[in-house]
């Protein structure tokens, strides 16, 4: 694999030419009291990096930046808009397809920029996946101790799973002093409308940190890389 990042030009030309581009796209924002904003951006690309190592890809660097209006009522919670997300991936679609390359994969780890990404994968004219986590779900409910904050919704902020996920990524940004529980009373039609987030909790997190555990992070990581691997090398074969 190259790291996009550090390369110099013609070794990540001569790896693009007929090669994979996976592009994480994260969020900047708040993960409860506990957790960095640019949590959403670091598990993108950890994901990513692994998944570049197993199919020999280049590793682009991380969008730091998301479409997370959800969250954006709270202060340094920094949102792009739709339009936005769909361009920057429109746009560097084109540019890889300039380098010839012959596939590109976006590791998605926003939950807004879902739609802006499906968007640009269907217009990209260079053959485009969204990979939102496969796996993740089912793997995190093998492990979850918690209840979930929203009954039938996979919702999981800055909660057991999210922060489970860091403890095995990134210890020390995660900050169990500071950890709080979110169980908040949700509106009867949340998940039906878009609704914003803050009115009904003032830490951010929904669900409940105090039950992560580095365990339960490599766990969930673990299914998740490795049905993204599933997913991509079936993306990649189906590519004429
Ligand atoms: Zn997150």
């Amino acid at each position: 694999m190259i790291h996009g990042e550090s390369a110099p030009w013609p070794q990540a030309a001569a790896a693009l030419d007929g090669g994979i581009a996976i592009l994480p796209f994260g969020a900047f924002e708040q993960h409860g009291h506990h957790l960095p904003l640019s949590t959403d951006t670091i598990v993108a690309e950890h994901v990513a990096r692994e998944l570049a190592a197993r199919l020999d890809a280049v590793l682009l660097p991380a969008i730091g930046y998301g479409e997370t209006w959800n969250n954006a009522g709270y202060p340094a919670t920094l949102s792009l808009s739709p339009a936005t997300v769909t361009a920057i991936a429109l746009d560097l679609a084109r540019a890889l397809t300039f380098s010839r390359a012959r596939a590109f994969i976006i590791v998605n780890g926003d939950w807004g920029n879902r739609a802006p990404l499906a968007e640009a994968a269907r217009r990209a004219e260079l053959p485009t996946l969204v990979l939102d986590y496969p796996g993740m779900d089912d793997a995190a409910a093998e492990v979850r101790d918690s209840a979930q904050a929203a009954p039938g919704l996979s919702l999981d902020h800055a909660g057991e799973i999210e922060t489970s996920i860091l403890l095995q990524i990134a210890p020390k940004l995660v900050d169990p002093d500071r950890y709080t529980t979110g169980y908040p009373d949700f509106p009867a039609d949340f998940g039906t409308r878009p609704m914003q987030l803050h009115p009904f909790s003032e830490s951010g997190v929904f669900g409940d940190p105090s039950l992560a555990s580095a365990t339960k992070g490599t766990a969930i990581l673990a299914a998740t890389i490795d049905e993204s691997e599933r997913v991509a090398r079936a993306f990649v074969d189906g590519i004429a």
